[in-house]
Parts: structure tokens; C-alpha cells; sequence
């Protein structure tokens, strides 16, 4: 057996979350505000740390300071931790609930130290500690993204209930004597388990935040700012992405190409932000008559594309001209604006996207040149 004392083991993890804390709060001051929980993230381990210090000096200090402050401190972490979670998925975190109950444990704490039985204090904190760590796994299970950082998370999360779970029913079978069940080692193997648990869950939530940061730049770089909708790039590796399934499926996809109409007189007579409020209002609005599968892009200015998966030319050409009847219909506030659409659809004879793209663009002059306000379809080559 590992000659290890509580003390020991107990110092070193509380050495290992202050650091955590220090790697957290840096996370804290570096990222953007939208990845939330950090700041609860940050202190726990940094209270975690000093609750292992106050449980640590037991008979240095005196027991009110270390048994009672500590173990209430060493509660709050655990909260906090399971709080910076709730906040990470946006829901506000369950301050009152959990208040009370380590209020309620404050209270244990003080009787149980009248009473200096010690099994008791055990059974209670095991008690909380298992029951806070189990609401935190649950919320991870219902809302963490399927990624390595939430299993790493969760999986800790999971040993450290049933640590505590398994600490209660030692606890319920242990000797009254105190001494003995103090320096038992199951103790020391539960405190060694503790220990590294939390260490691990701050690893998983470091990792939890930097996976979200990514998805977050990954979201950046592949929408418009303006309107939301796909850039012109990621667009185009959908439609080639498209091109290329379509072409193994032997299913043809549509493309249509808007540009609204007189767009310049628009800014010229509303302002550029009232154009802008157009060009939101447009996107909205074609999203809204499209399909699951179906994506959206800006390509320019006021010129966006629809990509249309396993859709004939007659359906696309549907989909375009419910698209300029809703445009049409109802201008919400807005200055009133046209649309002009340009459709077309892949054929096997069909190398590459440029042609296709070059078709639907042919279309959209035609529609520009029989008066604006329409849709008009090419057809692909027959060959
Ligand atoms: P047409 O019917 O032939 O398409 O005429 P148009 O005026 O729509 O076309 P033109 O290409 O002459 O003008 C496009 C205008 O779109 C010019 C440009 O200032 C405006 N534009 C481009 N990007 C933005 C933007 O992000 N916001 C705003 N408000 N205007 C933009
Ligand atoms: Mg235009
Ligand atoms: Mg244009």
C-alpha cells in the first residue's frame, strides 16, 4: 500500500486546482464574453484549493476554521463548478436550490461538531457532495456537445458521485470510533479519487471552452456578418460537396441566383443602413421559403445564392417564383424592394461548378434584361 497520508494527499490536491485556477482565470480574460461560466469556472477550483488548506490544518487551527468553514468552502466549490456549466449552456444557474441546501449543510456541519461524531459529518457531505456532482453530470448529459471534452467532463463527474456514493454507505457501516475512520485507508483512496476527479473536470472544462471558442471562429468564417447566411466560400464548397454526391446518386441540384433589383436607388434615397436592413430582411425571408437541405449564401453586395440538393429545374424554378411573390407581397416597413432570380440545374454533363454557376448567372441577365421583378430558367446542355 502507497504510504500517503490524507494530509499529503489532500495539499497536493489543492495545489493542483490552484493551478487550474490560474489557467482558467487566463482563459477568463482572454476570450470573448460569449463563452460563459468562466469567472465560476475560475473560483471554484481557486475555493477548492482553499478549503483543502483549511481540511488539511485540522489540529492547527482551530476546528471551527477547518472542519465547519472548510467543508462549507469545499461545497461551494463543487456549486460553483456545476454554476460556470450552467452558465456555459446559457441557462441561469440554480443559486437559490443549492444555496439552501449548503445552507442546510452548514447547519449538519455545526450540530455534528456539537455531537463530535465524525460518521455523521461523513454521511452528509458524501451526502451533498454526491448529489451536487450528480445534477452537474445530468446537465452535461442533456446539453454537452458529443465531443471528447464533455466525456473527459462527464466521465469524471460520474467517478466522483460514485466515490461519494460509495463513501455514504462506507460511512454508514463504519465503526463509530473516530480516530479510525479518520485514518482508514479507504479515506485516503476516496481522497486521492476526489482529488484527481477534480482536476480532471477543470481539464474538461478548459477543453469545453476551447472547443466552443473554435466553433464559434469555425461560425465566424463561414457565415455573413450581416445577414447570417453562408459566405460565398463556404457556399461553394457546399454546392461542390453537392456536385459531387448529386453526381454519384445520379440526382440532379438547382441553383438559383438572386440579385435584387435597383438595389443602388434603395441606398441612394433610404441610406445605406435602411439597405442594409433590406438586404437582413431578404435573407430572412428567402431562408424561410427554403427547405432543410437547402443552403443560402451571399456571393456580393446584394447578390445571394440558393443551393437546391436532388431538385429538378420546374421545382427550382417553384421554389424562385414563391420566393419573388413573397418579396413582392408584403414589405414589412421596409422601403419596397424586387427580387430577380436566375435558375438552373446540373446535368451529367456537367464537369465543374464554374459552368453551372456561369448558366445561372446567364439566366439572372435574362431576367434583368426582360424587365426585372422574374424568374428565368436555363437548361442545362443536353449531351
Ligand atoms: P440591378 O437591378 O441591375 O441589379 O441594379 P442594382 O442597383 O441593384 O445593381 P448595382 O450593381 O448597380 O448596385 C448594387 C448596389 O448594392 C451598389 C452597392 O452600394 C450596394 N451594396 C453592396 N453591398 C452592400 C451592403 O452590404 N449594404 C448596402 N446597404 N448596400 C450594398
Ligand atoms: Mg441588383
Ligand atoms: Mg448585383
Amino acid at each position: 500500500m502507497l504510504n500517503l497520508d490524507p494530509r499529503s494527499i489532500i495539499l497536493l490536491g489543492g495545489i493542483m486546482s490552484m493551478l487550474m485556477s490560474v489557467v482558467l482565470y487566463f482563459l477568463r480574460r482572454n476570450y470573448p464574453p460569449s463563452i460563459g461560466g468562466l469567472t465560476e469556472w475560475a473560483t471554484a477550483p481557486a475555493l477548492i484549493f482553499v478549503s483543502t488548506l483549511l481540511l488539511g490544518a485540522r489540529g492547527m487551527i482551530p476546528d471551527f476554521l477547518s472542519v465547519i468553514v472548510g467543508n462549507v468552502i469545499l461545497l461551494v466549490g463543487l456549486a460553483l463548478l456545476y454554476f460556470g456549466s450552467q452558465r456555459f449552456f446559457g441557462l441561469p444557474p440554480s443559486l437559490r436550490l443549492w444555496g439552501a441546501v449548503i445552507l442546510a449543510a452548514a447547519a449538519v456541519l455545526v450540530w455534528t461538531r456539537v455531537e463530535t461524531h465524525y460518521g455523521n459529518r461523513v454521511l452528509m457531505m458524501a451526502l451533498v457532495m454526491s448529489l451536487i456532482s450528480f445534477a452537474h453530470l445530468r446537465l452535461l448529459v442533456r446539453h454537452g456537445a458529443r465531443s471528447l471534452a464533455t466525456y473527459l467532463t462527464a466521465s469524471s463527474l460520474l467517478i466522483l458521485t460514485l466515490a461519494q456514493v460509495y463513501r455514504f454507505a462506507w460511512a454508514l457501516g463504519a465503526p463509530a470510533d473516530d480516530k479510525l475512520l479518520l485514518l482508514s485507508p479507504v479515506q485516503t483512496v476516496l481522497f486521492t479519487i476526489y482529488a484527481l476527479c477534480i482536476l480532471m473536470i477543470t481539464i474538461g472544462v478548459v477543453l469545453m471552452a476551447t472547443d466552443k471558442l473554435r466553433a464559434e471562429f469555425e461560425h465566424l468564417a463561414s457565415h455573413d456578418s450581416l445577414t447570417g447566411v453562408l459566405t460565398r466560400r463556404a457556399l461553394l464548397d457546399a454546392c461542390g460537396q453537392e456536385l459531387e454526391r448529386g453526381r454519384r446518386k445520379g440526382r440532379a441540384m438547382s441553383l438559383l441566383m438572386m440579385d435584387l433589383d435597383h438595389f443602388k436607388t434603395i441606398n441612394d434615397s433610404h441610406g445605406h443602413l435602411k439597405g442594409d436592413q433590406v438586404l437582413k430582411d431578404f435573407a430572412a425571408r428567402v431562408a424561410s421559403q427554403l427547405r432543410r437541405p437547402d443552403s443560402l449564401g451571399r456571393f456580393g453586395g446584394e447578390e445571394f445564392v440558393a443551393l437546391l440538393p436532388e431538385t429538378s429545374l420546374d421545382e427550382a424554378r417553384i421554389v424562385a417564383e414563391r420566393i419573388r411573390a413573397e418579396i413582392e407581397a408584403d414589405d414589412r416597413g421596409l422601403p419596397p424592394y424586387r427580387v430577380s432570380t436566375g435558375v438552373t440545374t446540373t446535368a451529367a454533363a456537367d464537369a465543374d461548378l464554374d459552368g453551372i454557376i456561369a448558366r445561372a448567372d446567364a439566366a439572372l441577365y435574362q431576367a434583368k434584361n426582360k424587365g426585372r421583378n422574374r424568374v428565368e430558367a436555363i437548361a442545362p446542355p443536353t449531351q
